[in-house]
């Protein structure tokens, strides 16, 4: 498939710089294993065994990171924000001074199993109360068929059980990113899938926000993502270009 996506965009091999795997999951500062997965049910994989298949140096990435990347280089000149990834879980990334910060063992911002709610609903780590069974798209569409774009339809058209979710899935967000305001003093763009969605739930968020803390300055501080969809593949893709660049 990447031989011919590559020969569809009329370049050569040679012009291939490589190819970043956005993973859900806790990758080594390299890009070369894969630590963790939750998701695939995967712990330290490396990535020869898929770049044996691809003719092209290859490199592992954390969503959200890749998601984050994407981000910051739509924003130059910020220097400071947290990029809240909402998928089917939920992971966070933060940029000071324009870095990433990853922490001392790479899980920097795995903000899906901070605990929201004390024996609260069981997350699929295997915890009480964590984020991801609140905020993550796969609680907001539990017992939803047909995905975001059906949900949201389902929403605007004034059906009150999504409503009710949308509504509940809001309040725990609210509490989420003032937390994250309160510890970090930044920006928090809200992206991932959900993100692409933020025209429809924005104001109702940021409303919730300054209700439960009017003391934080102003829920300003909550963005919408730029990329709407497939952030974490321009994010994947930039970590060769800018390695690239370097060398010029
Ligand atoms: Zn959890």
């Amino acid at each position: 498939m990447i031989e011919e996506f590559r020969e569809a965009c009329g370049f050569t091999p040679e012009q291939i710089l490589g190819v970043g795997l956005s993973v859900p999951a806790i990758v080594s500062e390299d890009g070369g294993t894969l630590i963790n997965s939750y998701t695939f049910r995967l712990q330290n994989c490396l990535v020869e065994q898929f770049a044996a298949h691809i003719p092209y140096p290859c490199k592992f990435i954390r969503d959200p990171n890749a998601s984050a990347l994407a981000e910051m280089h739509c924003r130059s000149g910020q220097e400071n924000l947290f990029y809240l990834s909402l998928n089917r879980s939920v992971g966070g990334v933060l940029f000071h001074g324009s870095q990433p910060y990853f922490g001392d063992r790479g899980r920097s911002g795995e903000i899906g199993h901070m605990v929201l709610v004390p024996d609260g609903r069981r997350c699929y780590c295997g915890k009480r109360g964590c984020v991801n069974a609140y905020c993550s798209c796969a609680a907001l569409l539990k017992d939803f068929s047909g995905g975001l774009e059906h949900f949201f339809e389902l929403e605007q058209s004034g059906d009150a059980k999504a409503s009710a979710r949308l509504d509940e899935c809001l309040s725990y967000l609210a509490v989420t990113l003032n937390t994250v305001r309160i510890l970090f003093d930044c920006d928090v763009v809200v992206g991932g899938q959900l993100g692409a969605y933020a025209e429809r739930f924005l104001p109702a968020l940021k409303q919730k926000a300054f209700a439960l803390d009017p003391a934080l300055p102003e829920s300003d501080y909550i963005k919408a993502c730029t990329y709407r969809t497939e952030a974490s593949a321009v994010g994947a893709a930039l970590l060769f270009i800018d390695d690239f660049i370097e060398t010029i």
